[in-house]
């Protein structure tokens, strides 16, 4: 009888004990003494930011460590949301001559995004609607990084050549409605490539885009004479329809800049109307003869994004911060580098519970530090431009999970 109680006594004490541990650490993961930048939330300043489960606990001045499984020592760090990449090819797959659909151009998610601070990717139009499901089953479903996309108004996807020109697969009714089959996924229509005088493309895929709601990505190709992008901007796109590639000076496309190095006057206009600019450096869509005359007449990239595939990762481009570290070294601040990569492109894509830090928030997060020193950045056609910033990740979390950790910091017992 007396060894019972005893046993019951002892229960009582260890349950006891257990609920005051359980209760001291509410929290799965405490980033300490980071400079947050949270542009939704107004946040630029050091905070500690408290994650439990998968979820945003708590951001705030000071957060006991006690209340925390694992701490991590952010001091002298930037602490953002995940960042956002809205133009990237992961269309990955093993038919030749496909050029970035269900190819061996595209990447794999996961190969080049924790590593950069990167959570959400968004394919940029290498699926169609005949292919989207592929797209889906081979890459969205087994990558670990969140995949969004936009999809091709070519029903056969981002094929390359020929087939990127036939106006008969254009079918903006197929289109709209995969799209609103995979709303959660489906963030966008594509238009790209197309060499032709016509603006069909376009109004298909911005009608595609009137029927789902959503909207339009463009890469404005190359005809010849080139199409006015005044016209473009004016008469074919809505409010919220994104141009990409937008400091790309190509034959056949005319820039944002024209050739006396003056930012066109009807920019400004289509910025007020509110056509959203992004940067998709790719392997050819980034020049420093349209970005710095740009950026000096204070026209900044709403967006910032890789338009990453094989082609393009080996080259200038590289990745995602190093596009971001090109507009740091060419005078764009930390918090405006920061927005366009967060809370702006998840408004971009229309996914705005993305890119925040607000509490019961998903907790994809980036720790993310600035190196000092003598850097080069190069654009694709080979100009450097030296800096004295570069961003390097020190840490990635997605969804309250470690899935990055540059220098073990996050790796230590508290
Ligand atoms: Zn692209």
């Amino acid at each position: 009888m007396r060894k019972i109680f005893k046993c019951v006594l002892f229960l009582i004490a260890f349950i006891h004990l257990a609920c005051i541990i359980s209760k001291a650490q509410q929290y799965s993961l405490l980033i300490k003494g980071g400079h947050v930048i949270d542009s939704k939330n107004n946040i630029d300043a050091v905070m500690d930011v408290a994650v439990a489960g998968d979820s945003i606990a708590k951001v705030d001045e000071n957060i006991d460590p006690a209340t925390a499984l694992r701490v991590i020592n952010a001091t002298g760090l930037y602490v953002t949301p995940g960042l956002i990449d809205i133009h990237t090819h992961n269309f990955i797959g093993t038919i030749p001559n496909r050029y970035l659909n269900n190819s061996y151009d595209a990447v794999a998610p996961d190969g080049f995004t924790f590593r950069c601070g990167v959570t959400t990717v968004v394919d940029a139009g290498s699926s169609g609607w005949r292919n989207f499901e592929t797209f889906m089953n081979q890459t969205i479903q087994h990558s670990k990084t969140r995949v969004l996309a936009f999809i091709n108004i070519v029903g056969g996807g981002m094929r390359g050549g020929a087939y990127e020109q036939d106006i008969n697969d254009m079918d903006s009714k197929m289109t709209a409605l995969t799209v609103n089959q995979y709303r959660n996924l489906i963030v966008g229509i594509k238009v790209a490539h197309y060499e032709g005088a016509e603006w069909a493309p376009v109004d298909r895929a911005v009608a595609a885009g009137k029927l789902t709601d959503k909207p339009v990505m463009v890469d404005f190709g190359g005809s010849n004479p080139p199409l006015s992008l005044e016209e473009l901007f004016m008469n074919h796109l809505r409010p919220g329809d994104i141009y990409t590639h937008a400091y790309a000076q190509i034959k056949r496309r005319m820039g944002i800049v024209d050739e006396n190095g003056k930012l066109r006057p009807f920019i400004m206009d289509a910025r007020k109307k509110g056509i959203l600019f992004d940067v998709g450096h790719g392997g050819t869509s980034f020049s420093y003869t349209q970005a710095i005359p740009a950026l000096k007449a204070g026209f900044f990239p709403n967006t910032i994004s890789t338009d990453i595939h094989t082609g393009s990762m080996n080259g200038a481009m590289k990745d995602q911060l190093n596009v971001m570290s090109k507009f740091l070294n060419m005078g764009m601040s930390i918090p405006a580098l920061i927005k366009a990569t967060t809370s702006e492109a998840a408004f971009a894509i229309k996914h705005e519970e993305l890119g925040n830090l607000s509490v019961k928030g998903v907790a994809d997060i980036a720790i993310l530090s600035i190196e000092k020193g003598k850097f080069g950045f190069t654009d694709a056609v080979g100009t450097r431009l030296e800096g004295s910033q570069k961003l390097v990740c020190e840490v990635t979390i997605r969804a309250g999970k470690v899935v990055y950790d540059l220098n073990g910091i996050a790796n230590g017992a508290k």
